[in-house]
């Protein structure tokens, strides 16, 4: 009996293996379909200024809707990184970064916030890379100072002399450099800093710890006195209420984005948002425009 049971536990724990892999099939064939399927879309999430909770920037957020359903990023970057997709895919997600900076300046001149946009160490490994992003910075006249890549600590730290080659080269072209989810990975910091980073974006995790664990406050507080003796600026993630927010204001954060704030919003409503604050005079003062 217990062996007649054991076998079907097996038997269902390898038709479960199968079915997960067959899932997976289908995302990467799905993926290699997905933009001229026009499946897929964007969020832009407000990134504000700590001190005046302004509207400075938006990170750019990918969104899958495959025939009716939707995949999270957090499922299908990882897979797309995988199979290689992430090259085009990545193409596709800076072109309508670029884009989209050249909506919001000709609509709001100076006030306009910039763009930040999530860049896998896959794509770096691509040769045609700086010379389509080039192409594609001329094609739409977006200006580049005004657009941010934000890179994963773990992603720069994989190849570093490859990277730094890379990232000096998109330097080259005006854009900024940010390290996402800054923290989590174990990079030499002495390695990271030879980078033409401009701001480094703390992790949610830590954001997350401020209100509960001591130990939070002091990698905060670090990481903000760090960057500002390097002349970058600090983007604290996630931040969901407004304790969070106090802390992050206190300890020297520049910049904020959360749930607290805005979810990431699709693009006519975070334009009519745009709209809204410029109307009661709340996205001007631009003193820390060139500060990007
Ligand atoms: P990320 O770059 O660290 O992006 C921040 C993630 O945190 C986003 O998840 C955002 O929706 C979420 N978030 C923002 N505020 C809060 C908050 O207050 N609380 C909580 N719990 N979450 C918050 P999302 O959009 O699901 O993206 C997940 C990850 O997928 C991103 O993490 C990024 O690594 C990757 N990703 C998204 N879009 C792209 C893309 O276009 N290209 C690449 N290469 N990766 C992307
Ligand atoms: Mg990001
Ligand atoms: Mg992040
Ligand atoms: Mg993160």
């Amino acid at each position: 009996q217990a062996k007649e049971q054991g076998r079907d536990g097996w038997r269902f724990f390898s038709e479960e293996i199968h079915e997960q892999a067959r899932r997976r099939l289908d995302i990467i064939n799905g993926l290699r379909q997905a933009i001229e399927r026009d499946e897929f879309q964007v969020r832009f999430q407000p990134i504000l200024c700590a001190q005046s909770q302004i509207i400075r920037g938006a990170e750019l957020l990918l969104r899958w809707f495959p025939s009716g359903g939707e995949v999270s990023p957090a499922h299908f970057i990882p897979i797309a990184e995988m199979s290689g997709s992430i090259v085009p895919i990545g193409k596709w997600v800076f072109r309508q970064a670029c884009l989209a900076e050249r909506q919001w300046r000709d609509r709001f001149g100076v006030e306009a916030p910039y763009v930040s946009v999530n860049v896998s160490a896959r794509q770096l490994n691509d040769e045609a890379l700086v010379e389509e992003f080039r192409r594609m910075l001329a094609e739409t006249g977006a200006d580049p100072e005004r657009i941010l890549l934000e890179l994963t600590e773990t992603s720069l730290m994989s190849d570093v002399i490859f990277n730094l080659s890379v990232l000096n080269q998109l330097a080259g072209l005006g854009l900024r450099v940010a390290v996402d989810d800054f923290g989590t990975g174990y990079s030499s910091l002495a390695q990271l800093l030879r980078l033409p980073l401009s701001k480094l974006k703390i992790d949610r995790e830590f954001v997350d710890g401020l209100d509960k664990r001591h130990d939070s406050r002091a990698i905060v507080h670090a990481v903000c006195s760090m960057a500002r003796a390097m002349n970058l600026k600090v983007i604290a993630e996630g931040v969901e209420n407004a304790s969070q927010f106090g802390y992050l204001r206190d300890l020297g954060c520049d910049y904020v984005q959360g749930f607290h704030f805005y979810r990431p919003l699709p693009p006519e409503e975070f334009l009519a948002l745009l709209h809204e604050t410029s109307a009661t005079g709340r996205l001007a003062a631009s003193d820390d425009l060139y500060s990007l």
